[in-house]
């Protein structure tokens, strides 16, 4: 049987309607109704080439932002989910609401700390740790859409839970399998999957996760028939119950040495857990530090790869993508959907000065925000995701990574604006709530489960940096082939019907700044022609992938509301024009940065406070023990 994830959903050609030229040149579709798969080939004509994924994820919509365009014939019939699969992923969210409501309390579970094993194994045996598998492993066969959803409705009810899940499917052995050749590791991987082991991905090292080098190492044993893996790692999700871990590590063979990846059973000798971590929120997930000790791990257990990082081999870094839209965008847009309705349960049952809170300018301004924001992650995450198969995965992945730090900063701004909102009631614990016969609304949990997804993944202002390096300047340097493409303004966008004339406005500037990022990422280069001397501008490269996180999110914020509109469903709009217009305040902020060029002594500062004393006055009246 076919893998879920391979099946394509082309739309059939009747479903398009006459063709309309771009000023890309592209064939554009007028915004019809449009159903099943987005990725098609009349869009996409390389769209089969085996070329590695940075290279096809050029041809994607935020690839084409990187070069100055914003390729509204791609995004305006902004995809549905195929009407078949979200029936599948409604019936197995309406089996899992039942399966909570009757073994999971979220409560005790953030009391206690701790996942009952019994609820695991149940968990297990349900199938909910094989949502994604093919049903010929028995798995649920759901598509990478309908997996997101399942486990954003468990991480509604309980993050924990649905972050066990998360972890498991998206980083898990399962998760990679596409990665891995035929051959018998694949064989093996598939055999365990079938078993239902829970697994995850073992990674982070004390020394730190951005450190290139994993410090834990494999030795080939002499007879050459295994490996012995000695190291430590850390804050390992999932890796004090998984049965198998997917383990980085640094191989020296034939003098050459590898950061590779081994899948690693943890009933092996010499793997234990070292301890289990307490966290600031997320309680109840196991995450622990584990060692190895001479643990030996036969030789085609090791993942086969040409390259010197398994970063750089084909298809696992947008597996990871997709492991974090699983992990950190469900669980953003989760905790946002639930901070929205409690902001809704809230403004009902108070009042100020004799009036609903709901009627005063200020709080209107809140919801509303709240409300678009919301809107604009949804977008985010159905464009990353409707209709994509592993062979299309590829087109997604700028826009998987970009999600990562779209929604967790979304969230951290909702949850933070939820909790003034709510004030000294969204302070209070549940607990404390539940017990003087006020509505339990676990704001405070949320608001410190939030935080943990600007750190897991890679810490936002990281992976900014990492983003703008390794996707726009990947498109500038050694050189720009679209440069005489970019010296001209580029010619505004046809007016969308669907959408009001402040939208309409929004587009046609979203464009403007799409063309202005890409001129400024051209002149960067142009100014340091050593990319390595730009790269080191730190704060540079993050504006830049700000900025293109911001465009992004507009663009794909204004399809979905024009798309919807198309299909009679006009509320949207007005969530869009309020999303726009903050990010355009965002954006200002964003360039007035950027073009800063007189700029305080950081690096004084900061050598001062670290060096020497001179700024020691600064702890003043605070009792420091040295
Ligand atoms: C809830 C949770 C779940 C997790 N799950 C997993 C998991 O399942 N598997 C796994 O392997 N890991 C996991 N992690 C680890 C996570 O991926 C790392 O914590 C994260 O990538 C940050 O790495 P670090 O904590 O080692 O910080 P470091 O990488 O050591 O960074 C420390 C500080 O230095 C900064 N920094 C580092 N390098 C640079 C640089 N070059 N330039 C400027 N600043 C820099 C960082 O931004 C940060 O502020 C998890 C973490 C959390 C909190």
């Amino acid at each position: 049987m076919a893998h879920p994830h391979h099946r394509a959903l082309h739309a059939p050609p009747a479903a398009r309607g006459p063709l309309l030229p771009s000023r890309c040149g592209a064939e554009v579709h007028p915004a019809t109704p449009h159903r099943g798969h987005p990725l098609q080939k009349e869009q996409h004509p390389m769209s089969h080439e085996p070329l590695h994924p940075a290279t096809r994820s050029r041809e994607g919509f935020v690839g084409q932002l990187f070069a100055g365009k914003l390729r509204w014939d791609l995004v305006r019939a902004f995809p549905e989910q195929d009407a078949e699969e979200r029936r599948q992923g409604d019936a197995v969210i309406a089996e899992v609401e039942q399966f909570l409501a009757a073994h999971v309390d979220p409560d005790e579970i953030e009391r206690t700390g701790r996942i009952p094993p019994e609820l695991r194994e149940a968990l297990r045996s349900r199938g909910y740790y094989k949502l994604q598998v093919e049903q010929a492993l028995g798995g649920r066969g759901l598509s990478m859409l309908n997996t997101f959803r399942v486990i954003e409705a468990v991480m509604s009810v309980c993050l924990p839970v649905g972050y066990t899940l998360a972890i498991h499917s998206g980083l898990g052995a399962g998760a990679i399998i596409e990665a891995v050749q035929d051959g018998p590791l694949k064989d093996y991987v598939r055999g365990r999957v079938a078993d239902g082991v829970i697994s995850g991905w073992a990674d982070t090292e004390p020394i730190g996760a951005s450190v290139r080098r994993a410090s834990t190492t494999a030795v080939p044993t002499e007879d050459g028939t295994a490996y012995v893996l000695n190291g430590e790692k850390v804050f390992i999700g999932n890796g004090s119950i998984a049965d198998l871990l997917n383990v980085t590590a640094t191989l020296q063979e034939g003098g050459r040495e590898q950061i590779s990846l081994f899948f690693v059973e943890t009933s092996s000798p010499g793997f234990h857990v070292r301890a289990e971590h307490g966290l600031m929120g997320l309680r109840g997930l196991p995450i622990a530090a584990l060692g190895f000790e001479n643990v030996r791990v036969p030789k085609e257990r090791m993942l086969a790869m040409a390259q010197e990082h398994w970063r750089n081999t084909p298809l696992l870094e947008p597996l990871s993508a997709l492991g974090r839209m699983y992990i950190i965008v469900a669980a953003s847009l989760a905790l946002s959907k639930k901070c929205l309705q409690w902001s809704r349960g809230f403004l009902h049952r108070r009042l100020a000065q004799g009036r609903r809170l709901g009627d005063f300018d200020e709080i209107q301004r809140q919801v509303s925000a709240t409300a678009a924001e919301v809107f604009a992650m949804e977008s985010v995450a159905r464009w990353s995701l409707t209709g994509v198969t592993a062979d299309t995965l590829p087109l997604r992945w700028f826009e998987q990574v970009a999600a990562k730090n779209i929604a967790s900063l979304t969230c951290a701004r909702i949850a933070d604006r939820t909790m003034s909102l709510l004030a000294a009631e969204g302070y209070e614990t549940a607990e404390s709530k539940a017990a003087r016969g006020t509505t339990p609304v676990p704001l405070e949990r949320t608001l410190r489960d939030a935080r943990a997804f600007r750190v897991a993944g890679g810490v936002d202002f990281l992976v900014d940096h990492k983003a703008a390096r390794e996707g726009l300047f990947s498109l500038y340097y050694p050189s720009a082939s679209h440069a005489a493409e970019l010296e001209s303004p580029p010619a505004p966008l046809p007016v969308e019907e669907h959408l009001s004339p402040r939208n309409r406005e929004h587009l046609q500037h979203t464009a403007r700044e799409v063309h202005r990022l890409a001129k400024r990422s051209l002149d960067l280069s142009r100014r340091y022609p050593d990319a390595g001397v730009l790269y080191a501008r730190q704060r540079t490269l993050i504006l830049m992938n700000q900025l293109c996180n911001e465009l992004f999110t507009m663009s794909v914020t204004l399809a979905h509301a024009a798309a919807l509109a198309s299909r009679g469903q006009p509320q949207a709009d007005a969530l869009a024009d309020v999303y726009c217009t903050a990010a355009r305040y965002r954006l200002e902020d964003l360039w007035r940065q950027a073009d800063a060029d007189a700029e305080p002594d950081f690096a004084g500062v900061s050598e001062r406070w670290l060096s020497g004393d001179t700024l020691d006055f600064l702890l003043s009246d605070v009792l420091i023990r040295r």
